[in-house]
C-alpha cells in the first residue's frame, strides 16, 4: 500500500493536489476537515461537537478525531492506500496513527510537506472565503488562531516524520500544476 500525509497549514493547498493525486495514483482520499463539514451539514452529534471548536479555529479532540479516522480507513479495506489530509494534526494523532496501521502490518509511506509563507496564507484563506462558504476562512482572528494551533500543536508533527526519515519538504508557491508536479516527483511511480 501506499500511504501518504499530505502536511501543510491551513491554505497550504492540501484539499487542492489531493484531489489530483487520488486519482493518479488510485488512492483513498481522507480529509478529516471535509468529514466534520459532512458531519455539520448533516447534523450530527459528533459535526455538533466539532463544528464549536472549528468555528473557533481550534482542533477537534483528539480522541474524537483519532476514532472518527480510524473507522474511516475501516471502510475501506480494499484500497490501494490512502492520502491523509489534515490529519495527523498532533503528535498524539501521529503516535495513534503509526500504531493503527502497524496494527494492519501498514506503515506511513511518507509525509509530503507543503511549504507556503504565512502572508501568502492569510490572502489565500481570505480569498477562499469567498467561495467555500466556511466561516472559518471569513473571520482574520479566526485565520490567525487555525496559524497559531498549526505552529504550536501541529508543525511539530514533522519532526515525527522527519526523525522516520519520512518528511519531503515541497515547496508549495506556484501555479497548481507545478505543485502537482514537483509532488508527483517527490512520490515517483
Ligand atoms: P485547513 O487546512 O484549511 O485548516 P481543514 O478542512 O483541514 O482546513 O480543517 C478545518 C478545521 O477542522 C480545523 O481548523 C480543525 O478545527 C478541524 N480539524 C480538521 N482536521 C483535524 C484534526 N486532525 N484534528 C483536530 N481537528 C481537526
Amino acid at each position: 500500500m501506499r500511504n501518504l500525509i499530505l502536511f501543510g497549514p491551513p491554505g497550504a493547498g492540501k484539499g487542492t493536489q489531493s484531489a489530483f493525486l487520488v486519482g493518479h495514483y488510485n488512492l483513498v482520499h481522507l480529509s478529516t476537515g471535509d468529514i466534520f463539514r459532512a458531519n455539520i451539514k448533516g447534523e450530527t452529534e459528533l459535526g455538533k461537537l466539532a463544528k464549536s471548536y472549528m468555528d473557533q479555529g481550534q482542533l477537534v479532540p483528539d480522541d474524537v478525531t483519532i476514532q472518527m479516522l480510524e473507522s474511516e480507513v475501516d471502510k475501506h479495506s480494499q484500497a490501494a492506500g490512502f492520502i491523509f489530509d489534515g490529519f495527523p494534526r498532533t503528535t498524539a494523532q501521529a503516535g495513534a496513527l503509526d500504531s493503527f496501521l502497524e496494527g494492519r502490518g501498514e506503515t506511513i509511506s511518507s509525509m509530503l510537506a507543503l511549504e507556503v509563507p504565512e502572508k501568502e496564507l492569510r490572502s489565500r484563506l481570505m480569498a477562499r472565503a469567498a467561495t467555500s462558504g466556511r466561516t472559518d476562512d471569513a473571520d482574520p482572528n479566526v485565520i490567525q488562531k487555525r496559524i497559531d494551533v498549526y505552529n504550536a500543536e501541529t508543525a511539530p508533527v514533522s519532526d515525527h516524520y522527519r526523525a522516520a526519515g519520512k518528511y519531503k519538504g515541497i515547496d508549495g508557491v506556484g501555479s497548481i500544476e507545478d505543485i502537482t508536479l514537483r509532488l508527483m516527483a517527490a512520490i515517483g511511480d
